[in-house]
């Protein structure tokens, strides 16, 4: 069995969803997991948002619009007026939920999840019926029967080994098939459904090939392979042609949007090598990722967007890392952020920290606990692994924007003001 994972951008489009077919080929023992297309997700949230804010109106335009879209690459792909059952049943119990719901605060993870999963049902849906029509006969694999997950929303784990015998069962009496199942998604203990965090369609895929024990596993993008930095950022950019796991963890968890951090560790158990390959082109190698890689030979840069530094300090001045630390994190923890980096002083904790939904109650309840917190928004974090001197002369120098700089040998850290 080898497990592809197609994200997005991929399918964004009908001659992506072709060329997803193209890629497939005559390729048996398969299994894919697909995200939404394109923007879907960005726009679900929108639609969440509507809701959240009582405009159901909004919540109903966004929906119709996404139909439309839809409806488009439906259409082109079976060339003429075509209308997929499954997919207007989804619509339609989407738009349900979106008129129906009584929205109540508390359940805002719940929700959003049970909005925005609707991405990748549909897109898995058409996916399926499109190969199905093209000549690839498949298995829909409805994921949220075979991913039990932690009972938590919006960013759920998911149980590896309680999902087990369930995937196992789901694929049953249909050796030698391809499957078509969706990313993202999983079901939560109480039956509801649940999401895996923005972007883990990877890890998906990686929990798939973990449990089917897979030969391999690849990433169809739309880029050469790993690059050693965003070209858009950093125009020099080169690609990597091999990395082991524990550099592309250190990668992945500084920001580098190669793929989700969570994905390497179900591959790692399993010795499941990752290829990172070319949406556009399969004959080029793209990277590959496994235990051990020859050594990066180039410096690799990442910057991390949408940063908050928070500065604690304990009000009774009692050191901050021996008496507090516990404290400390396990608020953080409750609220469920991200810490990308930590530096200490006597009496002063600085974490700079993902900026998401909860931070400010995170913060209340620091503050609640006896510690004075400080926040800046608008941070971002840039790593350098492997620096050399020109690159230290020309990223990591101090200046008024630069709020912290660690550096070791070879990794040098700066958070500063975007
Ligand atoms: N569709 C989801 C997202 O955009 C999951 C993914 O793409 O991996 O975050
Ligand atoms: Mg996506």
């Amino acid at each position: 069995m080898k497990v592809y994972k197609f994200g997005g951008a991929s399918v964004r489009n009908a001659d992506g969803v072709r060329n997803l077919q193209k890629i497939i080929g005559g390729e048996r023992d398969l299994f894919i997991i697909v995200s939404a297309m394109g923007k879907t997700t960005n726009a679900l949230e929108r639609v969440f948002e509507g809701l959240r804010q009582g405009d159901r109106a909004a919540a109903a335009e966004r929906i119709a619009e996404l139909r439309e879209y839809h409806a488009r690459i439906v259409e082109d792909l079976w060339h003429g007026p075509t209308k997929l059952d499954r997919v207007e049943a989804l619509f339609d119990e989407l738009t349900r939920i979106a008129a129906e719901t009584d929205y109540d605060p508390r359940d805002a993870e719940l929700w959003y999840d049970a909005i925005v999963a609707y991405g990748e049902l549909v897109s898995t849906s058409i996916i399926s019926e499109y190969l199905a029509f093209a000549g690839t006969p498949n298995r829909w694999i409805d994921m949220r029967r075979c991913f039990l997950t932690e009972q938590r929303h919006k960013d759920a784990g998911v149980d590896i080994e309680a999902s087990a015998p369930r995937l196992k069962a789901a694929l049953a009496d249909a050796g030698g098939s391809v499957f078509v199942g969706q990313g993202f998604i999983g079901g939560a203990p109480d039956g509801t459904t649940a999401t895996l965090g923005r972007e883990g369609s990877d890890y998906s895929a990686a929990v798939v090939a973990h449990i089917l024990d897979a030969e391999s596993m690849s990433v169809w993008k739309d880029v050469d392979g790993v690059m050693n930095a965003d070209p858009k950022t950093f125009p020099d950019a080169v690609q990597i042609p091999e990395l082991n796991y524990l550099d592309t963890i250190e990668l992945a968890y500084s920001g580098a949007q190669i793929i989700h951090p969570k994905t390497i560790k179900p591959l790692q158990n399993k010795n499941i090598p990752l290829y990172v390959r070319p949406f556009g082109d399969k004959r080029k190698p793209g990277t590959v990722i496994r235990g051990v890689s020859a050594p990066v030979e180039v410096p690799i840069l990442i910057l991390k967007k949408g940063q908050v530094l928070l500065t604690i300090r304990s009000r009774d001045f009692s050191f901050v890392l021996e008496e507090k630390l516990g404290t400390i994190f396990s608020l953080l923890e409750r609220y469920r952020i991200k810490t990308n980096l930590v530096h200490n002083s006597a009496v002063n904790l600085s974490l700079c920290v993902d900026d998401t939904w909860h931070i400010d109650k995170a913060v209340a309840a620091l503050r609640e606990a006896g510690f004075d917190v400080m926040k800046a928004v608008d941070m971002e974090l840039l790593t350098i692994r492997g620096y050399t001197e020109p690159l230290f002369l020309k990223y990591a120098q101090i200046g008024p924007k630069v709020f912290i700089r660690q550096t070791t040998q070879s990794t040098v850290r700066l958070v500063r003001k975007r």
